[in-house]
């Protein structure tokens, strides 16, 4: 039985791309997925956009636009063959939105410009206000993304039901490994981790196949990519806390095909295929990456908490156990910033950004949470 550094369960793009940083440090890392490398959950029904946040200037702005640039320039210079740079079109929603944007403007440190209408009727897109450009966004080839960062590294096709941590070494059902990583999106069975507050939001997508000339993907109400080699992708995640991730048909793909089609022309389009999956959020929508508290043995030996105490000492954690998450609808955006971040930490005992640190929940959690007897 071969022994690893460290196991990461879940191959979706935030596994993926944990187990390809840790591997650039030399660590030998197995990857245990149950479905197959991006065959469910988030990853594989993603329209997988790389493109930054507008808004006027909140913490969540910013950082995700540092992992935009971040990771924009990662897919360029690493697998490009995998990044389609489209750009992105963020056309406002309605008339108010339309206000909004000569406000974003100010707040906005990302390469964009204006497109106004007469520009965006040439691309053909329909009656739509003026607009952001941004062409350094793109669109990843989720799958082949996924499975590109794992060359090299060992991947088995495991349902891990279960888990065991002994003289400080981790077993999976026979795989044994020092550390740890979850990175099970909105799945978790293993540990009480609800100081987290990790929610789905279930989303859908349909592939197209078409002629339509597009050559810029839109973002809008819902997200319609650039025409990559005759398909276009229509995609949106809005449906809070569904328990399963559900199959869909063309059915629930219809009311998306109605928007897009305000959008765009869509009177070629042919449905090819169908996705629906699940994304992840943390309570306060920023990722969550690094080491995990012991709740249970936090609680015991600080029972205070639960009424408002501060933390006089160090907190109590999981040994050897990391989580990766929580990356809502910009995993794409995300994932190589928080990979290599998690990665630093590991290996080189960086500390980990306190703005994606989960630790920064576990107070709020035990002050406030219904679920805790006071
Ligand atoms: C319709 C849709 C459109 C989206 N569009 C975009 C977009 O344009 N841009 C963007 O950046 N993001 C987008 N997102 C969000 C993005 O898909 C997610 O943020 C991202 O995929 C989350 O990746 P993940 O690796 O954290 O989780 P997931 O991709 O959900 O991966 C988790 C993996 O863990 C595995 N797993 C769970 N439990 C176990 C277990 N017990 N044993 C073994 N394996 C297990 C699952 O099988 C799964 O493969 C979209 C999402 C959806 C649904």
């Amino acid at each position: 039985m071969k022994y690893y550094d460290i196991i990461v369960v879940g191959a979706g793009i935030v596994g993926c791309s944990s187990a390809y940083f840790l591997k650039e440090k030399g660590l030998r890392v197995l990857v245990l997925d149950r479905d197959g490398i991006a065959k469910s959950g988030g990853s594989a029904a993603a329209g997988a956009f790389v493109s930054p946040k507008i808004g006027k200037g909140s913490s969540l702005q910013s950082l995700t636009n540092e992992a935009f640039e971040f990771s924009k320039e990662f897919y360029l210079k690493n697998f490009p063959e995998h990044f389609k740079q489209t750009g992105v079109i963020r056309i406002p929603k309605d008339e108010d939105d339309a206000k909004q944007f000569f406000e974003y403007e100010k707040y906005d440190a990302s390469k964009r410009e204006w497109l106004r209408e007469e520009k965006l009727k040439n691309l053909g897109i329909k009656k739509s206000k003026d607009s952001f450009l941004f062409d350094e966004a793109g669109v990843c080839d989720a799958p082949e993304m996924c499975e590109a960062f794992l060359e090299g590294i060992d991947y088995v096709q495991y349902e891990v039901k279960s888990l065991s941590y002994e003289d400080e070494v981790w077993n999976i059902g026979g795989y044994n490994a020092s550390k740890l990583i979850l990175a099970t999106g909105y799945e978790n069975k293993f540990f009480d981790m609800r100081y987290m507050g990790v929610k789905g939001t279930w989303g859908r997508r349909g592939d197209y196949e078409t002629k339509l000339d597009l050559v810029v993907s839109i973002h809008k109400k819902i997200s319609v990519s650039a025409n990559l080699e005759g398909i276009i992708k229509v995609g949106a995640t809005h449906e809070k806390e569904v328990n399963s991730c559900v199959l869909c048909g063309a059915e629930p793909l219809k009311g998306l095909f109605s928007i897009a089609s305000e959008m765009v022309d869509t009177s070629d389009f042919k449905l090819k295929k169908t996705f629906s999956g699940m994304r992840a959020g943390s309570k306060d929508y920023f990722p969550l990456v690094g080491s995990v508290i012991d709740v249970a043995e936090m609680l015991e030996k600080n029972p205070k908490l639960l009424r408002g105490a501060k933390l006089t000492a160090k907190p109590i954690r999981m040994e050897n156990l990391y989580v990766c998450n929580g990356v809502g609808g910009r995993g794409f955006v995300f994932a190589p910033f928080i990979g290599k971040m998690l990665a630093d930490n590991i290996v080189d005992g960086k500390e980990i950004d306190e703005r994606v640190n989960p630790d920064r929940l576990f107070l709020k959690w035990c002050r406030r949470s219904p679920d805790l007897e006071r």
